[in-house]
Formats: C-alpha cells, structure tokens, sequence
C-alpha cells in the first residue's frame, strides 16, 4: 500500500504535522500515524486538504458558460436564460455531452473539486423518444467522469410538469420527461448494476435521485417517488432546487397557499439524506426548520448572480447549526474557492461587517467555509468523503505552501489566502480515491480534451440562441 509522509494535513483532529498516511489497493485512508517517518514513504512537500465536493452541476450547461452575457430585451431574466439553455439542452447528443462533460470534470478537478453530483434531467431523444438499452445520456457522464478521473454521484432527476398545477410538459422539455414508474426503474437497473464495482473504485461511483423542483414534480407523484426510492434505499440522497426565483415562490403561494420550502418540510419526507438547492428565498422559520431537517443546503453563489436570483441567508443558517455545501450549478465559474468568496462577501455586502460566517473558536473564515462545505457536501453526495481520516476516501489536494499566494501564511490562514487571496495559483496536485489525477497542476489528458473541446464548440457556430 502507498504511504505519503506528509508535511502539514488538515484532518478531522484539525491540522497535524509530519504524518504518514497509507492509502488502501480501493482508495481509502488505511493508516494515519503522526509523528512516524514510514520507511519508503513519498514525501509530500506542501499542505494537504481535503479536496471539495461539487454538489451541484448540470454538465452541459458548460457549453454556454459566458454565452449569454448581453441585452436582449429590457427584462433580461433567469427566465430568459432558459429558453436559451433549453436550446442547448435540445442540441446536444450523448457524445457531444460526453465531450463537453469531459472538459468540465478535468476542469473541476483542477480547481479543487473532487466529487461532483450530476443534476441530470436529460433522459430522452430531443424528440421525446426514449434511448434504447441502458440511458445513452446517463452513460455519457459516467464516461466522462472515468476519463476525467473525478468522482461522480449520478442524481437522475425526476421532471413531469412545466409548472405548479401539473401543467404539461413544454415542447422543449420533452427531453426531460420519464414517468415515476421509468424513473423508479432506471435508478434501481442503475444501482444494482453498478454495485458490484464499488467496492473496486473506493465507492467513487454514486447514484442518488433528484427532483427537479415542486413546479416540475406535483406532490403526490412527488411522495410516490419518495416512497419508491426508500425502498431502494432509505439512506439514498435526494436533491431538488427549492425556492430559486421569487416568482417560483409567488407561484408556489398562488397554487398551494405555501411557500415552497414550507410545503416540502410539510410533506414531513425530508431528512438529512436530503439537499436542497437554491434555498434562496427563505424566510427565517424556513431556515430555522430546514436546520431542524438536518437536511442539506446547497448554495451556488456564482450561478445565483449570474442568473439574478437573489442571495441565500447563509449566517442565519449556520447560526442555526445547519449544513451547507457548495456546487458550480451552471459553471459559469468552476471554482470552489470563488464560491466561497461570493458566500461570504454577499453577508458582508448585507450587513456591512467582515469575517461573518466566522465565530470565535473558528475565526478563520476560509478555513471555516472550506472544512464545512467539504464536510457537508460528502453528505450531500452520500459519500465516504470530505474530511482526512481513516477509513475516508483518499480525496486531497496539495498546495504549495511556497507559493508567492501562500508564503508565510500559518496553516488555517492558507485557506484564507486560498479563498480570499487569490491562492487557487497555489493548488498543485489533486488525488481521487489515491489516484494522482492532477500533478504539477497538470491533468494527463487536459490538452487533448481542450483540443476536442474548442473544435466542438467552434463548430457549433453560429449558435441556436
Ligand atoms: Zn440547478
């Protein structure tokens, strides 16, 4: 088994020095000894931390990131926004999102994600008709993340209706659709044709389910497929963006009398096997009960102010000892250090103080959001991941403590300078499951993915929107 002498590690202890760490033939942290030089151990100059889990992304959208930054009209809107990326999500086929996915990953992992939960709500043929054999789309991601050497929780998503009132589906959501009973079906074929590999890849392969929204799925197909995925597994994740847009909320209000984090909580289904995304309209007995769930709250600051959505009462929720984790949602920024940064900056711009999301016995604001959101999003990704311990997955990233962003700094001051201070340049090698899947800030295949990437996406041109 590999052993790693290890300068400085952020572990679940907190930091230690001069550490050997052993890493098992599936991935897993075998051994963790301070203060012993492990004879033929690799030394690993620099700082070790935990690498961060993406909980939440929709792959595809990386084809557009940047594309649709210009005016429009004079009410320019998330609404706007998606009719332009339900153009892209009607165009493209299993290998071009495998292609674009690929790119993606080997990107997240350079960036310090080394997880991701794949939001993933296109299932069909453009026109409706159903792939045959296992799901061609559902495929492509797996591909992509074995190529990219990332680890994937695959969240096939559930999306039945255009709006509250069970509306039907749209033409441009054709895609989208599979019934509670297909959707039931593909997720447990998915599981127990996998479960025989995890115990080979240190369990870096992951299915979970997600609803897409309340708009999209009405709450009694939503408790139906509740029901049925707790019998698949009663520890299984379960993602849904909850209250991104305020007329989601209104809408929500109109239908059913409730705001919509109020009618999930109501259902009395949440539990901490739960993630709920864009809880960004949320009054504070929501937050309050949503911390009470022990459910997840996945924030994505960057896609949140792309797309004008409003901001996340963050302080609120940790004072309430609740969970958050982080995704790069839309990728308009791939970058977990920079969603950090925009989640602590939107309280600042709120309460016009500094150092918020920090408390007393953890003042480091940097090193605060990075231990939580690693911690949190293992959960949220329902994986054996997110802090450096025995018997966690071997997923880690080395900074360069040398570097000119962190020189000088003490160890919880490095993931301020990280987060705060432009020290992502720093971030060196990444490892997956004990695989090296970034060494000297280089992935194996990063160039030749660019290449196929950019000839893609030249060809596209002109664009469908
Ligand atoms: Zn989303």
């Amino acid at each position: 088994m590999p052993t790693y002498q290890m300068d400085s590690v952020l572990t679940s202890g907190g930091w230690l020095r001069d550490v050997a760490v052993t890493v098992s033939e599936q991935g897993l942290i075998a051994g963790l000894a301070v203060g012993a030089e492990a004879a033929g151990a690799t030394h690993i100059t620099g700082t070790v931390v935990p690498g961060m889990p993406n909980a939440h992304s929709h792959a595809f959208q990386r084809a557009m990131a940047g594309d649709s930054e210009f005016r429009t009209g004079a009410r320019d809107s998330f609404w706007t926004w998606r009719d332009a990326m339900y153009a892209l999500a009607n165009s493209v086929e299993p290998e071009d999102l495998e292609l674009i996915a690929t790119q993606l990953f080997v990107e997240m992992l350079k960036a310090g994600y080394t997880s991701v939960a794949e939001f993933h709500y296109l299932h069909r043929h453009s026109d409706g008709s159903a792939y045959p054999g296992p799901n061609a789309l559902w495929q492509a991601i797996d591909a992509a993340a074995h190529t990219a050497g990332i680890a994937l929780t695959l969240l096939p998503t559930l999306y039945l209706s255009s709006d509250f009132g069970a509306r039907p589906l749209r033409r441009e959501q054709q895609r989208f659709r599979l019934s509670v009973d297909e959707f039931l079906r593909a997720i447990a074929q998915r599981r127990s044709a996998r479960s025989a590999r995890s115990a080979h890849d240190g369990g870096s392969v992951h299915t979970g389910a997600a609803l897409h929204s309340l708009r999209a799925v009405p709450l009694d197909s939503l408790r139906e497929a509740v029901a049925g995925l707790r019998d698949i597994d009663p520890a299984g994740v379960i993602h849904i963006h909850i209250a991104e847009q305020l007329r989601e909320v209104q809408a929500c209000q109109g239908a059913t009398g409730r705001r919509p984090i109020e009618l999930l909580l109501d259902t009395g289904l949440v539990d901490p096997h739960w993630c709920l995304v864009h809880a960004t309209h949320a009054t504070a007995a929501e937050i309050a009960a949503v911390a009470a769930s022990h459910a997840s709250v996945c924030v994505c600051p960057s896609t949140e102010g792309n797309l004008g959505d409003g901001f996340f009462d963050a302080a609120r929720l940790f004072t309430a000892g609740g969970r958050l984790c982080i995704g790069s949602d839309s990728q308009a920024t791939v970058c977990p250090a920079e969603e950090l940064r925009w989640l602590e900056y939107q309280q600042r711009l709120r309460r016009r103080r500094r150092a918020v999301l920090a408390t007393n016995p953890e003042p480091h604001v940097g090193a605060r959001l990075w231990r939580e959101s690693a911690r949190c999003g293992a959960l949220a990704l329902g994986q054996n991941i997110g802090t450096i311990e025995v018997g966690r997955r071997a997923d880690w990233l080395v900074l360069d403590a040398a570097h000119p962003a962190l020189a000088g700094a003490s160890e919880d001051a490095v993931l301020d300078r990280l987060v705060f201070g432009g020290g992502q340049a720093a971030l060196r090698d990444v490892v997956v499951a004990g695989r090296w899947v970034v060494k000297d800030r280089h992935h194996r295949d990063e160039d030749e993915v660019a290449r196929r990437f950019a000839s893609w996406m030249r060809r596209r041109s002109p664009r469908a929107y």
